[in-house]
């Protein structure tokens, strides 16, 4: 299938950057000798995954979408992709990506764009526009992702496909190159939310090697999910975003989302409308904490220990180059405007005399977010949005214009910066475009199984 449709950066869906057909076989071989031999298996195992580029996988390249990363074979394994390997999951490779999972389309891969299933005029959402892509197009029937600001759900609403983004610290960052450590977490994209559930129940716990994971077992996912697919949500309380629908939103967007909402009401849900007044600051807040964390993260790029280096043939000042002059053309070359760009954001924002203008600021805005999170879900047990604003856009249509660019994440960032489980289920196909709408359920830290409940019920 990967054959099939997959092409490259010229045409094609282009989701995988990297396909380790031969590594797949094999471990596809292996599964099939457990299976012949009654061994107990993992309920995935012999199910093959696609894994975003920004895991390190061992002895398989791994470049986060950028040339500064070219030729890097990591020498081992991120936590998520050791699991996924004992479970006996055959990898079918690393999927594309906006480079350092800076972006909404998928457009800022320095490896050229992957193209959406459904229309490959169309973006598929980012950064992890390939995983979905990937699974949309039925290359893979599971993949990972990451979500900074959205990167799993995003691209999970506008290709049809199941995403979701786990409690901050229950799947390990170990082995996940950093865009902002704060804010980063791998998660499942799927074609069900019982899928989801069981790979999310596969690659999270706890992990000594990552220092934010969360030591405390989450309540089952999988029992959620099947719970949720009997569709009665008898009890359950439903909480309506203000801020985060109504004008602005694409007209096809908000009649599948109310559609949505409706069929919570015939399942038995309470649903009601809740105002999230600092929501409207979210986009704000995270352009000014996510550039300050990545620029810090970027610096070991340093064109000494990894991948890419440049070196000119003279320095800034004559003679010979410095290591400076290196890492100065290596960074050049190697990085995106998109990089570049957030790089020097934030060693702004961080910059002395105006880091408690920007930075400091950012900090207590997060805060009142994580406030206003809190003081909801002492209404409801879940929040209810659009996950993003329009279906998929042309692509090139808003990669000149950033700042149209920032704003697909409007209704995905908040439980970044909150901490808190998300997923986007598939909500039907917008009437102007024909064109796949998602549906974001957002739940408390830690209750991670309200998302699969409310989610498989809308299956
Ligand atoms: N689109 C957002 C950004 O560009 C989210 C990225 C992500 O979740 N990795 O930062």
């Amino acid at each position: 299938r990967i054959d099939a449709v997959d092409g490259d950066a010229t045409a094609g869906v282009h989701a995988f950057l990297h396909v380790d057909a031969e590594g797949a076989l094999a471990q596809a071989a292996a599964s099939d000798e457990r299976r012949s031999a009654g061994a107990p298996l993992h309920p995935l195992d012999g199910v093959p995954i696609a894994v975003k580029d920004v895991l390190t996988t061992q002895g398989l390249p791994t470049t986060c979408g950028s040339k500064i990363l070219e030729g890097w074979i990591p020498p081992y394994d991120a936590t998520v992709v050791r699991k996924i390997k004992a479970a006996g999951l055959p990898i079918l490779g690393k999927t594309n990506m906006d480079e350092f999972a800076m972006g909404s389309s998928t457009e800022h891969s320095a490896y050229g764009p992957t193209r959406n299933p459904w229309d490959q005029t169309r973006i598929p959402g980012g950064s992890g526009g390939g995983s979905a892509a990937a699974v949309a197009a039925y290359e893979a029937p599971l993949a990972v992702g990451t979500d900074t600001g959205g990167s799993i759900r995003q691209p999970g609403a506008v290709t049809g496909t199941v995403g979701v983004k786990p409690t901050y610290g229950a799947v390990s960052r170990y082995g996940l190159v950093a865009l902002a450590n704060s804010l980063d977490q791998a998660g499942p994209v799927t074609r069900t939310v019982l899928d989801a559930a069981l790979l999310q129940e596969l690659i999270g716990g706890h992990d000594p090697l990552d220092s934010t994971s969360v030591d405390q077992p989450l309540a089952p996912l999988v029992d959620a999910a099947r719970q949720g697919a009997t569709g009665d949500l008898a009890g359950v309380r439903v909480g309506v975003i203000t801020e985060l629908s109504g004008e602005g939103w694409q007209p096809g967007v908000m009649a599948r989302f109310q559609e949505s909402v409706d069929l919570l009401v015939k399942a038995g849900a309470e649903v009601v409308e809740v105002s999230c007044p600092t929501f409207v600051h979210a986009l704000a807040t995270y352009y000014l904490i996510l550039p300050a964390e990545c620029s810090s993260n970027l610096a070991k790029f340093d064109a000494m220990r990894y991948g890419l280096r440049v070196v000119p043939e003279t320095g800034k000042n004559g003679g010979l180059p410095s290591a400076e002059d290196v890492m100065r053309v290596t960074r050049d070359a190697g990085f995106g405007d998109e990089v570049k760009r957030r790089i020097i954001l934030g060693t702004y924002a961080l910059s002395s005399g105006y880091y408690d203008a920007y930075y400091g600021q950012a900090q207590k805005v997060r805060t009142l977010i994580s406030r206003d999170f809190e003081a909801a879900f002492e209404e409801v047990d879940v929040l209810v949005s659009p996950t993003a604003p329009t279906t998929a856009f042309e692509l090139g249509e808003k990669l000149d214009d950033p700042l149209a660019m920032y704003l697909n994440d409007l209704a995905t960032i908040p439980a970044n910066l909150a901490g808190v489980p998300g997923i986007s289920v598939p909500a039907g196909l917008a009437d102007e475009d024909g064109l796949p709408v998602g549906f974001q359920i957002l739940a408390p830290a830690l209750a991670d199984d309200r998302c699969y409940r409310v989610g498989a019920a809308l299956e």
